[in-house]
C-alpha cells in the first residue's frame, strides 16, 4: 500500500483531519479578533488596558449565529434573530471604557443580546447583572455565559426600564437599547459616584449619553451620536 494512502487511512481513523481543522479555524478566530482589537478599539483611541485585554479575550465569534461566525470580527452590528443585533465591537469598547470600572465592582446590563458586553464585562468587574426583555435571547445567552464558565454574571428575562432594585445599588449602569429619555429608576439605582452609560433620543437622533452621581447629584455629558435598537415594555411600545 502506499505510504500516502495509509496516511490518510491512519488520519481518518483517529480524527486528527476533523481536529486540525478545529485548531485552524480557532487560530483564525483568534487572528481576527487581535485585529479587531488594533485596528477598530486601539486605532480609534479606546486606550483602557483591560477593556482592551478583555475584548482580546472574549470570543466574540461565539455570540453570532454560526452562519455568521465568520463576519464576528467585521467593524459592525450583526443580527442576531428577533430583530436585534450585537453592537459593534467599537461601540462596545467605548461604553466599556466609558463606565470606567475596577475589578471590585458592580456593574448593571439593560439589553443582554447576545450576552457579549455582558461577558466582557464579567472579564472587567466583580459582578454584572443583565436583563433581557426577549426570552428566548435570554435562554441563549444565559446558557453561553453559563458554558463559558462565568461565575460572577447573572441574566434574567425583565424590563430592563425598572432596572433591578434588589441588587441595587450599581457603581455602573450600562444600557445597549435606547429609550427616549433617561429611565428614573436607573438613575436612583445607581451608587453615589456611579456611572451610566446610555443611548437616549428620539426616533432618528440618538445620542450616547453619560451620566455620573456626584454627592446625589447627576453631571451628563454627551459622547457621540449612535444607532441603537429602542427599549420597550413587555407590550412591545417604545419608552
Ligand atoms: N448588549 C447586547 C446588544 C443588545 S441589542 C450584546 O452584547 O449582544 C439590545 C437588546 O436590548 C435587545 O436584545 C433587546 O431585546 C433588548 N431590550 C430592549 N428593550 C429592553 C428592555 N426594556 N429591557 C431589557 N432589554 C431590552
Amino acid at each position: 500500500m502506499n505510504t500516502d494512502l495509509l496516511f490518510g487511512i491512519l488520519m481518518f481513523l483517529t480524527g486528527v483531519n476533523g481536529v486540525n481543522l478545529q485548531n485552524e479555524q480557532d487560530m483564525n478566530f483568534n487572528t481576527h479578533r487581535i485585529k479587531m482589537v488594533e485596528e477598530q478599539i486601539s486605532a480609534r483611541g479606546i486606550s483602557n488596558f483591560d477593556v482592551l485585554r478583555a475584548m482580546e479575550k472574549v470570543e466574540r465569534h461565539l455570540f453570532v449565529p454560526d452562519h455568521l461566525q465568520k463576519y464576528a470580527y467585521l467593524d459592525r452590528p450583526l443580527p442576531i434573530g428577533h430583530e436585534q443585533t450585537i453592537s459593534q465591537p467599537y461601540i462596545v469598547g467605548l461604553m466599556s471604557q466609558l463606565i470606567d470600572v475596577d475589578k471590585t465592582e458592580k456593574v448593571l446590563e439593560i439589553g443582554t443580546g447576545s450576552g457579549y458586553q455582558a461577558a466582557v464585562l464579567g472579564e472587567l468587574c466583580s459582578e454584572v447583572y443583565s436583563i433581557e426583555i426577549i426570552k428566548p435571547l435570554q435562554k441563549r445567552a444565559s446558557f453561553l455565559i453559563d458554558s463559558l464558565n462565568y461565575k460572577n454574571i447573572w441574566v434574567k428575562h425583565g424590563d430592563g426600564y425598572l432596572g433591578w432594585s434588589e441588587k441595587a445599588p450599581f457603581d455602573a449602569i450600562i444600557v445597549t437599547c435606547s429609550p427616549s429619555s433617561i429611565p428614573q429608576p436607573l438613575l436612583d439605582q445607581l451608587a453615589e459616584g456611579g456611572r451610566l452609560v446610555i443611548p437616549v433620543g428620539l426616533k432618528n437622533v440618538k445620542k450616547l449619553m453619560l451620566l455620573i452621581k456626584t454627592n446625589g447629584k447627576i453631571k451628563k455629558q454627551s459622547v457621540i451620536p449612535v444607532r441603537f435598537v429602542p427599549m420597550v415594555d413587555d407590550k412591545g411600545n417604545t419608552y
